[in-house]
């Protein structure tokens, strides 16, 4: 009852000591989303556009991102422009930036939310999907935060990175993906106490997840377990307030937040857990 206790306490502290979130800091704001042409990256975009920011989305495929940008505009997004890249290629991080930046004449937020495709399945040694899933979903989210950060600098903008408790807590079946969100934590975890340090303008904003009903989540879990998964666009607006009031770090669902602090406590009860999440049979 203690241990409850204390980790309600230390949940509702965390809560409590969130800066309170203006939705009209967002009108106007100069917003790069990627991963925007479905699931929570194209909620954030939704969102934006309601607050009234001028927002850039990418993805792979230009003739989504177009009716995704189309309805940004219906939303009341006082720009809503978009580029199709391919987070694979070595030049597109770069690119996605440059037009961002160029477009919007600077930029205020940069929220960096896509991946890969990577299978729901036992790792049987695939070691060049692990190579590619590693470029896609970590390496491409260095080289833009690199290139958008003198942007960000001049603006006192925000990086917002879209991570994941699989981030926190290895679980089965997700090995590529699970360390592509273990680099990000590290990665951004790092850079944070260096901004820090350096005094610079830029905050970065680390989002937990846990599951989310995104098509692509779905079906993939669908049939393997009963963990019950959460509405993307409350995840979105999560990722957007963690920005705008540039939290270092924002947990949704809340439990996430009580499961990353508790994990480490009795390791063979979490691990016990975790492997009886999943239905499987060999
Ligand atoms: P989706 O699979 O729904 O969306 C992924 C997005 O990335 C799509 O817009 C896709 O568009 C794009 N994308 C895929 N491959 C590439 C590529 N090579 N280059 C550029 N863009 C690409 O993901 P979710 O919405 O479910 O997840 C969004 C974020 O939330 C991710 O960071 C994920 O790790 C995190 N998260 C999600 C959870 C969940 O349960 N859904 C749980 C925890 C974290 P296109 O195909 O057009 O390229």
């Amino acid at each position: 009852k203690l241990i409850l206790a204390g980790v309600g306490v230390a949940f509702l502290a965390v809560r409590w000591s969130a800066p309170s979130f203006d939705a009209e800091s967002l009108r106007g704001a100069r917003v790069l989303v990627t991963g925007a042409s479905t699931g929570i990256g194209e909620q954030i975009a939704y969102h934006y556009a309601r607050f009234g920011a001028q927002v850039v989305i990418t993805a792979r495929r230009a003739n989504v991102l177009q009716q995704v940008a189309e309805k940004c505009l219906s939303l009341g997004a006082q720009k809503a422009l978009y580029i199709a890249a391919d987070m694979a290629d070595e030049s597109d991080p770069d690119r996605v930036i440059s037009f961002a930046v160029d477009q919007l004449g600077g930029l205020d937020y940069l929220v960096l939310n896509h991946i890969g495709p990577s299978p729901f399945s036992m790792w049987e040694g695939d070691v060049d999907h692990t190579k590619w899933l590693m470029k896609v979903n970590f390496f491409s989210y260095v080289e833009m935060t690199w290139k958008a950060l003198l942007s960000l600098e001049q603006s006192k903008g925000s990086l917002v990175i879209v991570s994941s408790l699989l981030g926190k807590m290895p679980s089965p079946f997700v090995a590529p993906y699970s360390s592509t969100k273990f680099a990000l934590n590290g990665f951004f975890g790092s850079l944070q106490h260096e901004l820090a340090m350096k005094k610079s303008n830029v905050s970065i904003s680390i989002c937990t997840l846990g599951l989310i009903d995104t098509e692509s989540a779905m079906e993939k879990v669908r049939s393997v377990t009963d963990v019950p998964a959460y509405p993307a666009t409350e995840a979105a607006l999560n990722i957007i307030i963690a920005g705008a009031t540039k939290q270092q770090e924002v947990f949704y669902p809340w439990f996430t937040y009580t499961a990353s602090l508790t994990k480490d406590w009795f390791p063979s009860v979490t691990n016990y857990v975790i492997r009886n999440t999943y239905k499987y049979m060999p």
